[in-house]
């Protein structure tokens, strides 16, 4: 049985082909239209894969382009593909924090995967992936280098909450002399104290896994730490972890059939 997930999100599209035993895999970003990112980051997986679209037996799609592909079999909402995934890739994880371009879920589970509780923040950017791109922009540095350029650095804390602001806020610290490093270092706590207010929302866990792309920057994953009191998990592929989610959820239903 070969089964597929595709999470068309608002900076990258993932695709995963599950065969029972591996996943195969592909990231590529989503552009102006998440229909093409779609078809072309599924295209590009059966590629690696060896398989033909017609060998596939059931495909879910989930993220915020979700709705915008004719070729899935079933649309599920990111909350419950993020739960699945995590909890395959971390078992006995009790609570999935995933950070992606535009929105930030906590989301708490069940051992098998199941969907709690959950907060989500996608009505502002701060505390999304989407901050530390502008930020760090404005520092005129790469998202994939924050983490090293802040490693053991003391955080100089941000005090603006709106992205607008903070990105004002930084280049008034730069204009001080302040350093990158220290000013990058404050910019993962801002994230960081944003997820824990709404961990602590969820209310006791000891299991956390970090998914999503900024996942991917071990800064955050250590000021999460820091601010939470415990330790955070990041699995390999975080960032396909709602890719994975919706695979499994795809081989249920092809079972079922
Ligand atoms: P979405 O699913 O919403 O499209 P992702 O889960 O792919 O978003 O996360 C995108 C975010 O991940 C980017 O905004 C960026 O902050 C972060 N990111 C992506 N790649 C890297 C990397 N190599 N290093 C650090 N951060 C990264």
């Amino acid at each position: 049985m070969l089964v597929a997930g595709i999470d068309i999100g608002s900076m990258s599209t993932k695709a995963v082909i599950f065969n029972r035993q591996h996943f195969c895999k592909a990231v590529s970003p989503t552009g102006w239209s998440p229909r093409q990112a779609a078809q072309q980051v599924y295209s590009q997986v059966l590629n690696q894969s060896g398989y033909s679209q017609e060998q596939i037996d059931y495909l879910v799609a989930t993220g915020y382009g979700r709705v915008s592909i004719d070729f899935a079999d079933r649309v599920i909402t990111e909350i419950t593909c993020h739960a699945r995934g995590a909890a395959y890739l971390v078992p006995g994880t009790d609570l999935v924090i995933d950070i992606g371009g535009q929105d930030s879920k906590v989301i708490k589970i069940s051992d098998e995967g199941q969907v709690l509780d959950f907060a989500m923040n996608d009505k502002c950017a701060a505390g999304t992936g989407r901050f530390l791109q502008v930020i760090a922009n404005a520092l005129g540095v790469d998202v994939s280098d924050l983490a090293a350029l802040s490693k053991g650095q003391t955080p100089i804390t941000l005090n603006s909450m709106c992205t607008v602001f903070a990105e004002s806020e930084v280049i008034g610290l730069l204009t001080q002399g302040k350093e990158k490093g220290e000013i990058i270092a404050g910019l993962h706590q801002s994230v960081a104290r944003r997820i824990a207010s709404m961990v602590q929302r969820m209310g006791a866990s000891s299991r956390v896994t970090f998914t999503g792309g900024v996942a991917i920057n071990e800064g955050v994953r250590t000021s999460l730490e820091k601010q939470l009191g415990i330790p955070v998990q990041v699995p390999k592929d975080c960032q396909l972890a709602g890719a994975i989610g919706a695979a499994l959820i795809a081989h249920d239903y092809s079972s079922q059939a």
